[in-house]
């Protein structure tokens, strides 16, 4: 049979061809998509550590078990499943550390490198269905939207989840009062991690009736949690010591490094903290990151790329200021971030203070050049908020 075109004719078998072909490319949308992979072009674990390297201070072990589970899911994406029988299970991973080591720093920093798909949510507004906060479900809305709803893509994608130690259960008893932003949400987020079909509302927030709904497989989902887990520690230090009780156990206790007990984090230690054992079961990786020292607050000010004081000098010179600074006075900043205890996000507030007034007058005064030494460092914290705060 020959179909009749305004010029031309094409026949049956010619016009059927074609319309699998277009078809099976509208079916694959995620295969010619930005987020293809190929083989040859993946970073290995090595070079996705140095280029953390290059923003992350630190954090060696957290950043090798992330490097290389991101690897994984690389090669578990690209595997033929016909070929044998074995079939390779994602791992997803959590993160424990005290707020502003680096958790959300380091899921920021891999986004800029990866090749799939990446979103970053807030566990802390998720409730169980029904009550006020958001769905489990919108998790997935945020990775929905960064792939342009290309859901293909989307399910080839890695979410970080913040705040995990939001969810955690209330109390050890199960309570009188129902526990809608902690089990409950741990009971949703299971099917999420686990893998399974689930409806994703495509706006977010709370499912209704009449929305249509997104169906996304998150079988090949990689899901990297992240948590402060304040107070764990007890946790830990009452698991090391009930260990140790015998004789044989006097010289392992001599070995415990009390300053940093997050380093011997084990998954008992989030069950007593309140995940429950299921959730545990699905982040079978576990890492910790470490408490910043006054070394590596110093690093942190001037040695990453896009380091704070970088950022400052990048302000000046775009109106022609020559902005340096005396090591003196970069200690001084750490000192006061320690001594305010602050942490890294501290040595912002504590740099603007010290800029505020100069980068009011400066580029108005006609001066080419700016240094900072300590006298003048104190003088601008002695007046500042950052200090009254400390004094209230
Ligand atoms: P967390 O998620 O662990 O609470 P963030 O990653 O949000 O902490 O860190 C807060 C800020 O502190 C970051 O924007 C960054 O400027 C700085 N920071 C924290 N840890 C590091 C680190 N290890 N290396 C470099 N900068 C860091």
């Amino acid at each position: 049979m020959l179909l009749t075109g305004i010029n031309a004719y094409i026949c049956d078998e010619c016009a059927e061809r074609a319309f699998e072909i277009v078809k099976e490319s509208t079916d694959n949308p995620s295969d010619k998509s930005v987020f293809s992979l190929s083989g040859a072009e993946l970073p290995r674990p090595k070079e996705i550590k140095s280029f953390l390297d290059q923003y992350v201070i630190g954090q060696d072990e957290a950043k090798r078990y992330l490097a290389v589970s991101v690897y994984n899911h690389y090669k578990r994406l690209m595997q033929k499943p016909d070929k044998d029988d074995i079939d390779i299970e994602k791992s997803n991973i959590i993160m424990v550390g005290s707020t502003g080591t680096g958790k959300t720093l380091l899921a920021k920093t891999i986004a800029r490198l990866l090749k799939v798909p990446f979103a970053i949510v807030d566990a802390t507004v998720l409730t169980e269905a029904g009550y006020v906060g958001e769905d489990i479900e919108s998790i997935l809305t945020r990775l929905l939207q960064v792939s342009n709803y290309d859901v293909k893509a989307a399910e080839r994608g890695i979410v970080f989840i913040d705040e995990i130690d939001k969810i955690a259960r209330k109390s050890d008893n199960p309570s009188i009062t129902r526990d809608v932003s902690g089990e409950g949400v741990q009971q949703g987020l299971l099917k999420l991690l686990e893998g399974s079909v689930v409806n994703v509302p495509p706006q977010g927030g709370r499912k209704h009736p009449e929305q249509k709904m997104i169906p996304v497989d998150t079988k090949n989902i990689l899901f990297v949690c992240g948590g402060a887990f304040d107070g764990i520690e007890k946790k830990i230090a009452q698991r090391l010591n009930t260990q140790v009780v015998g004789y044989t156990s006097i010289r392992k206790t001599a070995h415990i490094d009390r300053d940093n007990l997050l380093q011997y984090i084990a998954p008992q230690d989030l069950k007593a903290f309140g995940l429950i054992p299921e959730i545990i079961g699905r982040l079978p990786i576990l890492t910790y990151l470490e408490p910043l020292d006054k070394i590596a607050l110093r690093n942190i000010l001037t040695e990453p790329k896009n380091s704070i004081i970088k950022q400052y000098i990048k302000i000046f010179a775009m109106d022609g200021i020559l902005l340096t600074f005396d090591d003196d006075a970069l200690d001084f900043i750490v000192d006061k971030a320690i001594e305010f205890k602050l942490g890294a996000r501290g040595l912002r507030s504590i740099t603007e203070d010290i800029m505020i007034d100069s980068m009011f007058e400066l580029p108005s005064s006609g001066e080419t050049e700016l240094h900072i030494n300590t006298a003048y460092a104190q003088s601008r914290i002695e007046k500042s908020k950052t200090m009254r705060l400390n004094q209230i």
